[in-house]
């Protein structure tokens, strides 16, 4: 049977394929360690279950309008506006299954055939790829380690084109945790502006997960001329840990909302009928819930980072924000080990995989080829017990050289060079 060029032009979600593949190997009774799964390992809170039980059983089982019901709407309205220092109104929010549903449903609801969206690399994997099933051309400036992977204004500017329609920006990021300050978006918005029509996808999902008293902001909120030039994307997903509810919105001017609830309204419909009063209460009340997990997320993200940098061959900063750790492991690239050479971060997961039964996720979906990413959103005890064996695995084969003591320094060298 035929398939499109569009369904062609895309790859598999890759964070889900490892995950996917990590729990089947559970399930075939291998222990494996899985860092693959980017969701809090927490359950969500009983009073959010307890609203949607509540609502299911007095037979919220209906449609509801497209775009989500008023009330809820409303709720996200006032969220942005208290927490976000956003006014909106109900008509401009379209409530989706998923932020990443609202992102597919701006990118199609605003591009057109060869428009370029500007996307910062390492980026969120499926932005590329949902821009390309928009028909659109993804534009991608990298930022490495050494800017702790923020681009510069500079970088933006040269990379936006009088067809650039639009620059993701997803602060705290996923896959590296960088996050911009209130200044440095502002310079980012500044560039924005210098186009009269370009606008900020501002993937906010992770705003509530930052370390350090750092302060989050929108890019929307930055210049006064930056909200209607910027369509804003949030969820539930992470921060009342929701990931499987399927919930997610944007927030914009009135003729992209409109022009994406005709598109909702002609795939998916609404989202869950029965979540949505359970949505109210999460955005009103899961505050408590999330500062428990980011003080349990910091603690880990602690551990792994020491954990990582005592791996001859692997580095990384302390990650900002977000819940994963992207380690730079070109220390370890074009080096065999247990007879498997490692060229790229899919040779280096596979061989993980295969050989120390632990599930990361390769960069090269992210963007950056020479490392790796581990969601730290899992137990102490698995991070530790993953990481003893990633080390173990990527230990100098001693059977190479005679000389361990001298293995032993070259690996130092590599380190620190
Ligand atoms: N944006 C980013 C940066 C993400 O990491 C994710 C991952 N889930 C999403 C959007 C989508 O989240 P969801 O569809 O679960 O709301
Ligand atoms: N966003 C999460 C991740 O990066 C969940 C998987 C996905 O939606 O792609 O792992």
């Amino acid at each position: 049977m035929q398939t499109s060029s569009r369904a062609n032009r895309i790859q598999p979600s890759p964070t889900l394929a490892v995950t996917a593949k990590a729990k089947q190997m559970k399930a075939e009774g291998i222990d494996v360690v899985s860092f693959g799964a980017g969701e809090p390992d927490f359950d969500t809170p009983d009073h959010i279950k307890m609203a949607a039980i509540k609502a299911l059983a007095s037979g919220d089982t209906k449609y509801t309008p497209s775009s989500g019901t008023l009330q809820l709407r409303k709720a996200v309205c006032r969220k942005l506006q208290e927490e976000n220092g956003l006014e909106y109104e109900p008509a401009q929010i379209i409530v989706s299954c998923g932020a990443k549903h609202s992102l597919y449903n701006i990118f199609q609801a605003m591009l057109n055939p060869g428009d370029e969206v500007v996307i910062p690399a390492p980026y969120w994997v499926s932005y590329p790829d949902q821009v390309l099933l928009a028909d659109g051309k993804p534009v991608i400036i990298s930022a490495g380690d050494s800017s702790k992977f923020k681009i510069s204004p500079q970088q933006l500017r040269e990379a936006m084109t009088d067809n650039t329609v639009a620059v993701v920006i997803n602060s705290p990021s996923n896959p590296t945790g960088a996050t911009y300050s209130p200044d440095a978006l502002r310079e980012l918005a500044e560039v924005i502006l210098e186009h009269p029509t370009a606008v900020a996808i501002s993937d906010e999902i992770y705003e509530k997960i930052v370390y350090d008293g750092r302060e989050v902001v929108s890019i929307a909120s930055v210049l006064p001329e930056m909200k209607e030039r910027t369509v804003v994307v949030n969820g539930l997903s992470k921060c009342a840990s929701m990931t499987g509810w399927r919930m997610g919105y944007a927030a914009s001017v009135k003729s992209l909302a409109a022009a994406m609830d005709k598109i909702q309204s002609q795939s998916t419909s609404n989202p869950t009928s029965f979540i949505q009063p359970a949505c109210i209460v999460a955005l009103e009340q899961s505050r408590d819930f999330v500062n428990m997990m980011v003080e349990a997320f910091d603690q880990r993200r602690r551990r792994i980072t020491e954990l990582l940098n005592d791996i001859p061959g692997l580095t990384m900063d302390l990650p900002e924000g977000a819940f994963y750790a992207f380690a730079n492991a070109s220390g370890v690239m074009g080096k065999t080990f247990n007879g498997v050479t490692v060229n790229n971060s899919g040779e280096l997961s596979g061989y993980l995989l295969d050989h120390a039964k632990v599930a990361v996720v390769p960069g090269n979906g992210f963007g950056l080829d020479t490392h790796i990413r581990l969601s730290y959103a899992t137990s102490m005890e698995n991070i530790e017990e993953g990481l003893r064996r990633i080390k173990e695995a990527l230990a100098y084969n001693a059977s190479h050289s005679s000389h361990t003591h001298c293995a032993v320094r070259r690996w130092g060298g590599w380190k620190n060079g």
